[in-house]
């Protein structure tokens, strides 16, 4: 057996719960700036159904993982916003903007109000990176988020014994509080630019 090959930071990983103490995330970065691990898509999808949430899905496994954030991310680390996990969607939804008419399910405006790329920072005692897949499975995800509005580490921690519940936390990093209230700021598309008012009057679809 071979001895596990262990990064420079696997003695400050071992001795802190960053999750907690609010310390920078344990994860090396290489000389060029990059993240470990491959870069996958994620979207957060404004949506005024019956009850407005946003919708922050995940590329994992070939599909977005999906969560309904009734409140919608916050940048401020102290602030856990709920998340109930709903179905899995195929990747296209991630394009997908306009108006989901009325006696549909989900009736109502998608607006695509953060899109970008993100990485798998969640690693183990040793500094290894634990895959996406065991992340969802043990129900506590860090992902590395480089999208137009939201930067930085985000937590996904599932409430234990209530189902499909999790929490949705920003992680203490240099772009924490960044911007500031974003749900309240950010109003256009990430994607055309257009107000939610302006998407009511455009059928929805895969751009
Ligand atoms: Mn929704």
């Amino acid at each position: 057996m071979v001895a596990r090959k262990r990064d420079s930071l696997s003695i400050y990983r071992t001795r802190r719960t960053t999750a907690k103490s609010g310390e920078p995330v344990g994860v090396k970065i290489a000389k060029n700036g990059a993240l470990p691990g491959k870069s996958r898509q994620f979207v957060i999808q404004k949506h005024a159904a019956r009850h407005e949430h946003y919708d922050f899905r995940l590329e994992i496994g070939g599909v977005l993982v999906s969560w309904a954030v009734p409140k919608g991310p916050s940048t401020d680390p102290a602030v856990r916003h709920l998340a109930v996990r709903t179905e899995d969607h195929p990747l296209a939804y991630g394009a997908f903007e306009g108006v989901i008419s009325e006696g549909n399910y989900g009736a109502g405006t998608v607006m695509i109000w953060d899109t970008g790329s993100y990485k798998n920072i969640k690693t183990d005692d040793a500094g290894k990176l634990v895959p996406l897949a065991t992340c969802l499975k043990d129900g506590h995800i860090e992902v590395f988020l480089e999208g137009k509005v939201l930067s930085g580490g985000y937590a996904l921690v599932k409430m234990q014994s209530h189902g499909d519940d999790w929490l949705l936390v920003k992680m203490k990093d240099g772009y924490a509080h960044t911007p500031k209230n974003p749900t309240k700021t950010v109003t256009k598309s990430a994607y055309s630019g257009k107000t939610m008012t302006q998407l009511q009057n455009t059928k929805g679809k895969v751009k």
